[in-house]
């Protein structure tokens, strides 16, 4: 998916930005400030050869026999792009494998397919642009956005993740469902379709949220938090340009 590239003069942000900065500021400012290039992992990898994969499917370019034959020439294209930290080949073609299976079980299910997809959003909230990429729009206005996982996710966290408030902020509405639909990469695929609904007041608490960190953004408020769960050489791609223990 090609990035859009947003001329503004005003502060921008993202889902991502916001959930980045709300995980570690110091991330942020290596990510979004100093633009460091950081290698990719395999398994942010498999997570973007999952969405190409699910979003041909759902645009109807893809047949159920054709899943290996996409899958596969979408990893050598992501390959082809991406510094991958060390991964043996073997590693590469185990992750290659899963997908497929992953991929070919998720099909199965038959699930009801977005009206649109991967569409790129932009709208204005007081003075701050948010912007964002959405995964599948349903013509009720609903949401589904695709997450690849090692692990199920417990029910109650579609209910605490900011993603659902965001995206219905930045298509300004106070009224929808926002799905998350779960590809497990367990020994043998599960799946989960966990939802939340979005009201009036959840919008308002993430735009006081996107003011608020937008300020501290330019305040240039940045620091590191080793001591937080997620700074983690499997997590934070800047571990090793941050940390000096
Ligand atoms: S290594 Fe830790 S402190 Fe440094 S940017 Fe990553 S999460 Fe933040």
């Amino acid at each position: 998916m090609e990035q859009q590239k947003l001329e503004t003069e005003k502060p921008v942000m993202s889902y991502s930005k916001l959930n980045t900065y709300l995980t570690c500021s110091m991330k942020y400012k290596y990510k979004y400030i100093d633009k460091i290039e950081a290698p990719k992992s395999l398994s942010l990898l498999f997570g973007t050869v999952v969405h190409n994969v699910i979003r041909a499917w759902n645009i109807g370019n893809l047949e159920p026999t054709q899943v290996k034959e996409a899958t596969t020439a979408i990893w050598q294209e992501q390959l082809n792009k991406t510094n991958i930290e060390n991964a043996l080949d073997a590693i590469i073609t185990a992750s290659m494998d899963k997908s497929i299976e992953l991929l070919d079980g998720y099909f199965k299910l038959d699930r009801p397919k977005p009206d649109g997809t991967e569409l790129y959003l932009t709208r204005e909230a007081d003075g701050i642009v948010l912007e964002g990429y959405i995964d599948g729009i349903f013509k009720d206005g609903n949401l589904v956005d695709y997450k690849t996982s090692s692990y199920r996710w417990k029910e109650e966290r579609a209910g605490v993740e900011l993603q659902p408030s965001f995206y219905a902020l930045l298509l300004d509405s106070n009224d929808l469902t926002f799905y998350f639909d779960i590809l497990i990469k367990t020994k043998t695929p599960t799946y989960q379709l966990l939802n939340i609904h979005i009201t009036n007041s959840d919008t308002t608490n993430t735009l006081k949220l996107v003011k608020t960190i937008t300020q501290c953004i330019q305040n240039k408020i940045y620091y590191p938090i080793h001591s937080s769960i997620y700074c983690n050489p499997g997590f934070c791609e800047y571990y090793g340009t941050c940390y000096c223990p």
